[in-house]
């Protein structure tokens, strides 16, 4: 089912649905920086590859 409220386009995660949502209820939101300063420093952890 479709989480309106986390839009996402990540086409390749096997959460993500054809309508540019994710179809996790809740989402872990990371980073890989010590100090992260832009947009590309943030990550989603909850991310796993589609197969
Ligand atoms: S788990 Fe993260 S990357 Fe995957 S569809 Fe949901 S928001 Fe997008």
């Amino acid at each position: 089912m479709n989480n309106k409220c986390i839009l996402c386009d990540v086409n390749n995660c096997q959460y993500h649905s054809n309508e540019n949502y994710c179809t996790l209820s809740v989402v872990q939101i990371g980073t890989h920086e010590s100090d992260p300063k832009q947009c590309e420093c943030v990550d989603c952890e909850s991310f796993v590859k589609a197969i």
